[in-house]
């Protein structure tokens, strides 16, 4: 996601690599530059408007630190209006005094409420709640059966009306699932209303009738970041209609752009609170506006790698890997090895690439790394000596013959790893010598 503005802005800030001070004309430049990134992300025109202000008028201002050169700077404003743009600080889901919390999930018909309610419930029971995932979509034929099918995965109750009772209610659905809750101590109520492929006013009406009916003390509007602008007028339907208290986004693994989670809390006022990247139900995480602002500025989520890593493995695997990417030490084969069966615990390659440092240079090399490509690795590096592994410019022609021979792979593959290994240090260098967000601060180093 945001792979094109992250390239942009990379080549926004490359440009200023090497300037004393920025001038005027500078500043002028940068904000063009940025301004284009941003209308190519389609992001709305008011929230571009907003944002190169604020950079313009910082980069104007008496902020000029000794400490950081003028790209660095450029740098730590922009990151740190994109967190504002984005929300400031993470919005945490709140708990009702008396339970149980009701949670309402609204939005068109696709936009993935369904699947949302799944992933919502699964992660709080993961934090001991006890959900119950609520069927109020009576509208689309197989919404019921498709709840249950997610609740079953997810394995959360799911209450659903009786088959076989007409077309049934939603609103008393609703209702009857708050009592259902309070009697079998569910201390959260998570309810998925119908939805349609384009606003209209009778799915309003009721969403607004369930809303009335339950008080929610969690609205949350639940958008597909790929439809762009669209997400931003959809958007402000729904809160002259319904009324919400923040946003779910959704498919955000698929929105290269990323203009919808640049505009929404500008315009509609409410914040993200939810970010779903996938089909499974794992693909989901609250929003924090900090952490995806320095996955756009291509500075690598460290935060986000080391949380994840943090529910997969010891404290002491994760706090090594903390200290490799924050530590002067040159990053080696053996952390490189360590690095890449950690990636591999924590689940699909693919979607854990974008939270690493410096992705869009590497994204070449990276895209084509499949698990039988980490198998190949695993093993080369394997049957290397630790003298080889600390020291890696040792490996002439005759070690690579031993090291292609004793991993069962040809001479090139090991050529291949060497290359790669190579590029990955000097990027790794280069990161921890320019002093970027996210990297050389990274917690418990
Ligand atoms: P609903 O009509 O709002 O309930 O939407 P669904 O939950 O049925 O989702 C519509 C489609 O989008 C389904 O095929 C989901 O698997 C898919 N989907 C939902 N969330 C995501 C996501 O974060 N990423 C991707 N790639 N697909 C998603």
């Amino acid at each position: 996601m945001f792979e094109t503005l992250s390239d942009r802005l990379t080549s926004v800030f490359t440009s200023l690599r090497g300037k004393g001070r920025l001038s005027e004309e500078d500043i002028d430049a940068t904000a063009r530059e940025i301004r284009l990134a941003l209308l190519e992300a389609d992001v709305a025109l008011p929230v571009v408007r907003a944002f190169i202000a604020r950079v313009k008028e910082r980069a104007q201002g008496a902020e000029v630190s000794k400490a950081l050169n003028p790209a660095q700077q450029v740098i730590k404003i922009v990151n740190d209006e994109l967190i504002d743009i984005l929300g400031g600080e993470t919005r945490e889901l709140r708990f009702a005094k008396k339970p149980p919390t009701v949670i309402m999930l609204a939005g068109l018909q696709g936009s993935g409420k369904t699947t949302l309610a799944g992933k919502l419930g699964r992660w709080l029971a993961a934090e001991r709640n006890t959900p119950l995932l609520v069927a109020a979509d009576l509208q689309r034929p197989n919404a019921v059966t498709q709840l249950e099918v997610v609740g079953e995965r997810a394995e959360v109750p799911v209450f659903a009306p009786e088959p076989g009772n007409g077309v049934g209610d939603p609103v008393e659905v609703a209702r009857a699932s708050v009592e259902q809750a309070e009697r079998n101590n569910h201390n959260v109520v998570i309810i998925d209303t119908a939805g349609r492929l384009g606003v209209d006013s009778e799915m309003m009406q009721q969403a607004a009738d369930i809303r009335d009916a339950v008080s929610p003390d969690e609205i949350l509007f639940v958008v597909d970041a790929m439809i762009g602008q669209d997400a931003v007028n959809t958007a402000q339907a729904f809160l002259d209609g319904v009324g919400y208290d923040a946003v779910a986004l959704t498919k955000l693994d698929g929105d290269a752009r990323g203009g919808a989670a640049l505009s929404i809390r500008h315009i509609t006022g409410r914040p993200i609170m939810f970010a779903s990247t996938g089909e499974k139900l794992d693909d989901f995480t609250l929003f924090h506006p900090d952490r995806m602002a320095s996955r756009i500025l291509d500075m690598g989520d460290v935060l986000t790698l080391i949380d994840k890593a943090q529910s997969t493995f010891e404290e002491d695997e994760v706090a090594k890997m903390a200290s490799t990417l924050a530590s002067d030490e040159d990053f080696t084969l053996d952390d490189f090895l360590q690095q890449m069966g950690m990636l591999r615990k924590m689940g699909p390659i693919s979607n854990l690439l974008g939270m690493m440092p410096g992705m869009s240079q590497m994204k070449d090399q990276v895209n084509n790394v499949d698990e039988k490509d980490l198998d190949r690795i695993t093993a080369i590096i394997r049957s290397m000596t630790p003298a080889e592994r600390g020291n890696p410019k040792i490996i002439n022609g005759s070690r690579r013959l031993r090291i292609a021979n004793g991993s069962g792979t040809e001479v090139s593959d090991v050529n291949g790893l060497v290359t790669r290994f190579f590029e990955a240090q000097k990027m790794m260098r280069q990161m921890k010598s320019s002093g970027m967000p996210g990297m050389g601060g990274a917690p418990g180093a």
